[in-house]
């Protein structure tokens, strides 16, 4: 018997009255270890209707007073750290030192998000004219949903939940339904950190589900995390139906390394950047391109890290590596790799048909290094989101940075070097909203905002700190006069 999950609806959990259910599995044994309801309109409507009601309250809660069940939040997530970090490795197969770090930076954003009354200040100014003053204030929108992906269960929610509520909205979440049971334990710990009634919600399931929302007049704004066509699509019917929207999309990015890098460093780094969480970052390396002599030393540095990275089940000793999310994603990743082969790439680490031992059901990919990668063919474009390195060759940093700027998406790009020169003229040009120097996920910390460019983010204001705020508010200015002769003297 596996657990069915819950929606948390008005306060209360509840089984959804839905008509289908889908396996949550496992991906190291194969084995089915929960059922996620695919919640229908009606449930829907009944959660955006209690958020609209609790909202009339919540918004009047002095800022100061709404933060106090984020400070429970936090502890709440410290306490229950290690048993959180056990159900993201199960239900997503990253390492329990994987799952730990990602708590770590949803943590992060609750503590960013508790100064909100220093955040959500306006400003003004006095006498814009004679006796007139302006103000400019910040007020809360009303009821906003998250839409998020797989790969981070515990974290991605908490990019936007706290700055939300903290700001007087009601959130809504709805959770990948690949990997749904780390938002039941985040919202077990809401409960207990005493926000009211209809303030957070979850409601589970997976596109029509996220219809409902898109299309309901009560939500105001959208938060989405995931693949670049549902990002574009989610963008498009949010804002159709005058919603706010901020939406992340997909990546393929690129890392430059210049021959003067310090190689043992670089290829450890970028060892880690690209097939870390099995390569399913949104800021994993997905391309290098090492330019004039660093390819010699770098071909033969990283097919040795690919090499001898343990791969298994997240939760025993030593692995570094766990399993793709499904058996169907394996698949996909597998066939992309022929691809580049056909494409005239050379495949130096082979990942593909790979078991472990006492998991033979995993979704296994192992890490894998393609060579001469055509930069125009469908690999060169195509995310993988898999731990597969594709490797392009540049004679000049100018070469590389073409490279680099040649491709749809912009979430991140990073150089290796030990030059200051090279490092500003990659930063300076490259077309990425997060750029890395001599670093290989340059995730922002939460008081930064996490700036996916072009096809990886659609929308203007991103994730966390300022952008949060900023995006979960409206600004109203008011002009006033108070002329001293309406006053009554005393
Ligand atoms: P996905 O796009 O398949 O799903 C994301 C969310 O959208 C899920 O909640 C899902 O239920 C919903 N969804 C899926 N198809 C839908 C449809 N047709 N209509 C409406 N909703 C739909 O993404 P995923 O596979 O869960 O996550 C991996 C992707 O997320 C990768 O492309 C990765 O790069 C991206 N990602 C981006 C960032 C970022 O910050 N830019 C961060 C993490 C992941």
């Amino acid at each position: 018997m596996t657990d069915v999950l819950l929606n948390y609806i008005n306060g209360e959990w509840r089984r959804s009255s839905a008509g289908a259910y889908l396996d949550v599995i496992n991906p190291a044994t194969g084995q089915p270890i929960a059922d996620v309801p695919l919640t229908p309109g009606e449930e829907v409507d009944e959660a955006v209707r209690a958020g609209m009601e609790a909202f009339e309250s919540w918004r009047r809660v002095p800022v100061g007073d709404r933060i106090q069940p984020l400070f429970k939040l936090k502890q709440l997530l410290e306490e229950n750290l290690d048993d959180l970090a056990r159900t993201i490795t199960d239900e997503c197969g990253k390492t329990y030192a994987e799952s730990v770090g990602e708590i770590r930076r949803g943590i992060e954003n609750v503590e960013v998000a508790c100064g909100a009354p220093s955040l959500i200040q306006g400003y003004n100014n006095e006498d814009i004219a004679r006796g007139i003053d302006e103000h400019m204030i910040r007020q809360p929108l009303g009821v906003v949903t998250a839409i998020t992906p797989f790969n981070f269960p515990g974290m991605i929610p908490l990019w936007f939940l706290p700055y939300a509520v903290a700001t007087g909205n009601c959130f809504i979440l709805k959770p990948s339904e690949k990997t749904p049971m780390a938002s039941q334990k985040l919202f077990q710990m809401l409960e207990q950190a005493g926000f009211p009634k209809g303030v957070v919600q979850l409601v589970n399931g997976s596109a029509d589900t996220v219809n409902a929302l898109l299309d309901h007049p009560g939500i105001k704004a959208v938060s989405f995390v995931g693949s670049t066509p549902v990002a574009k699509y989610v963008y498009s019917r949010a804002t159709a139906n005058g919603k706010r929207a901020q939406c992340q999309g997909g990546a393929k990015n690129p890392v430059v390394i210049m021959p003067d890098a310090d190689m043992e460093m670089t290829t450890r780094i970028l060892a880690d950047s690209a097939f870390g969480c099995a390569g399913q970052r949104c800021l994993a390396a997905s391309v290098a391109i090492p330019v004039g002599e660093a390819r010699e030393r770098f071909v033969e540095y990283i097919a040795d890290a690919a090499t001898s990275r343990k791969v298994g089940y997240g939760l025993e000793e030593g692995v570094q590596m766990g399993p793709v999310i499904t058996q169907e994603s394996k698949a996909r990743i597998e066939g992309l790799i022929g691809k580049g082969e056909e494409e005239g790439a050379q495949v130096l680490v082979d990942g593909r048909g790979k078991v472990v031992e006492g998991y033979e059901d995993g979704a296994w990919v192992f890490p894998t290094v393609l060579d001469n990668v055509n930069p125009k063919g469908e690999i060169a474009r195509t995310e993988i989101f898999g731990p597969v390195l594709s490797l392009m060759h540049a004679n000049t940093i100018e070469e590389a940075i073409q490279l680099v700027n040649d491709r749809p998406y912009g979430n991140m790009a990073c150089i290796f070097t030990s030059s200051g020169a090279a490092a500003r003229q990659f930063r300076y040009e490259v077309s990425a909203g997060n750029v890395g120097i001599n670093i290989g996920v340059a995730a922002p910390m939460a008081y930064f905002p996490f700036s996916g460019w072009n096809e990886s983010f659609f929308g203007d204001l991103h994730a966390q700190n300022h952008h949060g705020i900023e995006f979960y508010t409206q600004t109203k200015v008011v002009v006033e006069r108070w002329p001293k002769e309406w006053s009554r003297t005393f």
